[in-house]
């Protein structure tokens, strides 16, 4: 008796051929058979109209702490993800000593917009290493995990306080190289640095002290398991880009290891950018050198309401100061007071072209309702103030909790952006998925992909697209026996309609350890997704409690 078939789908592969229809048998968590199925099975799922593919991955998130109170890391698995990649740009959990959770905790709060309170409520601190780390939350896994390790996190067990003071000595190094050989014994899928991220003091992060001879002897260690290096470029500046660019390529030529870095935007202002930097990845790919260019799919919109700190307000200082460190009443009543609103819109004033193009996008009280979707120069028109004054007065009338969106901050041109997603030396990813949770929804990225950029742009063939983000991901990662849907494959499978996939619009939860919020999109047209074998999650039912999630690509034999 078979676990499990999948009847009459759609069936697209991963490898990018075109899709057929088939029936796929599951047993013990693998595919045994694809084709025209007639054995019994305990469960029948009915895929007739709609696409079956292998499930989809997502390779940067920073689900790590996630993960340790949502072994579903919700709602990726909606939006048919199978597989995260937490540990990106240098900060992972593990390894990190006692002593140092704090440090690692303000990096995390300020590099990826995670609250403080959700350490505090939703985090029990019982590891240490990176082994206890990936025990402890394989233990209530539904989701498949690659972690990588942060180079940070490698420096402050290795350095403690002088990891953000200076260089490592050549003992120091060694000492390194050796606890990342652990790390990836433990089954980590490669290693993360950043050339630009600072901690909650402005202070530049431990791995950015690091020289040539430490990231060499740490590449080497990575060769020596042909694991990945993952890196947060200077995205703001082309030349230092193509400088990265060919120092991962040394790194990849010298260890045979493959590389990414991470962001890269079409910058509206200057196309001729991107157009540069991705010659240079081409260049560097014709030389034998593995520099995956990764390139997120959705535009910059970043969402925000007044009672929580925004990366809109970083330039801003008065706004960021009273947002970020003043409570409700505190940031109620000075932005109340004459005196001080006064100085905000001066402050403001700069960014003149920002406040009109804002749209409101929720509000509680019914009399607003009416003006949710219009921009805050239509609403100031209507009222006669300015959008300023809206944006503020709105806030105190909605308690703080009117939320205004700022859309389309650039990475929004269709064509140029599609081109990119199609190029054969760019990895589809960079969601960011459970970072920012304040600033935006790191969800649905794939499903915007499949809408935006194969159904209505016609940019993208929808087997093009699924083999980007499943076989292609999967390989340039090294994990094995997933992406595709293959005889004794492992069963990772994500079902959905074609004609209706897409991600649902953002809003503001309230799920986060410590009663904090954070925006989520839900997922359209994903009809079941599969993982491991499991059913882990229906449109008609929801999650199950399927423990099925592995690490990738596992403790090494
Ligand atoms: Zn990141």
């Amino acid at each position: 008796m078979l676990d499990l078939i999948v009847k009459n789908g759609s069936i697209i592969d991963g490898s990018g051929m075109p899709a057929y229809r088939g029936d796929i048998a599951i047993k013990d968590g693998r595919i045994s058979h694809i084709g025209q199925i007639t054995a019994a099975a305990k469960v029948v799922v009915d895929a007739s109209g709609k696409v079956v593919a292998p499930g989809f991955i997502d390779p940067h998130t920073h689900f790590d702490a996630q993960l340790l109170w949502d072994g579903h890391a919700k709602p990726s698995i909606e939006h048919g993800i199978t597989t995260i990649v937490p540990g990106n740009c240098s900060l992972s959990l593990a390894p990190l000593k006692a002593e140092h959770r704090m440090k690692l905790v303000g990096m995390f709060n300020q590099i990826e917009e995670m609250p403080l309170v959700a350490f505090e409520k939703g985090v029990v601190w019982n590891w240490q290493t990176f082994d206890e780390y990936v025990e402890r939350i394989r233990s209530n896994l539904s989701i498949n995990v690659a972690p990588l390790v942060g180079h940070s996190a490698l420096r402050l067990w290795v350095m403690g306080d002088a990891a953000n003071e200076r260089t490592a000595s050549t003992a120091e190094i060694t000492t390194m190289q050796q606890l990342l050989r652990e790390c990836l014994d433990a089954g980590a899928v490669g290693m993360s640095t950043s050339f630009i991220d600072v901690d909650e003091k402005m202070q530049a992060v431990p791995c950015r002290y690091a020289n040539n001879q430490e990231l060499d002897g740490l590449c080497a260690v990575l060769g020596e398991f042909g694991r990945i290096l993952q890196i947060v470029n200077e995205f703001f500046d082309v030349d230092l880009t193509l400088a990265r660019i060919d120092q991962l390529a040394e790194l990849s030529l010298k260890y045979n290891i493959p590389t990414t870095f991470s962001p890269l935007f079409v910058n509206n202002d200057e196309f001729a950018n991107v157009d540069r930097m991705i010659a240079r990845v081409e260049e560097q790919f014709a030389r034998g050198a593995r520099v995956w260019a990764q390139v997120q799919t959705r535009p910059i919109d970043i969402s925000f309401c007044l009672e929580v700190p925004s990366l809109l307000f970083m330039r801003l200082p008065s706004w960021y100061r009273i947002i970020r460190f003043g409570n409700k009443e505190q940031i109620v009543a000075a932005l109340g007071d004459s005196n001080t609103r006064k100085k905000l819109t001066e402050e403001a004033a700069f960014m003149g072209g920002l406040w009109p193009a804002l749209v409101l996008r929720q509000v509680k009280h019914a009399k607003n309702q009416a003006l949710v979707g219009k921009t805050l120069a239509e609403i100031a028109r209507l009222q006669d103030s300015t959008p300023l004054d809206v944006m503020i007065d709105l806030s105190l009338e909605e308690d703080l909790q009117a939320h205004f969106l700022s859309a389309d901050m650039g990475h929004n041109d269709v064509e140029k952006v599609g081109a990119l997603l199609a190029h054969p030396n760019v990895m589809i990813g960079a969601s960011d998925g459970g970072a920012h949770i304040l600033s935006f929804a790191t969800f649905g990225d794939t499903g915007h992909l499949l809408a935006q950029f194969v159904r209505r742009a016609g940019l993208l063939t929808l087997e093009q697209a699924i083999r980007k983000i499943t076989f292609e991901t999967a390989a340039i990662w090294g994990i094995e026996e997933r992406g595709l849907l293959k005889n004794n494959y492992v069963a990772d499978i994500t079902i959905f309609d074609k004609e209706t996939i897409d991600r649902g619009p953002e809003y503001f939860v309230q799920d986060v350890p410590g009663d904090g919020h954070r925006y989520v999109r839900d997922a359209i047209g994903i009809d079941t997704v599969i993982i491991g074998g499991e059913i882990s999650y229906q449109k008609t039912s929801g999650y199950t409690d399927a423990q099925c999630g592995v690490i990738l690509p596992g403790k090494v034999a």
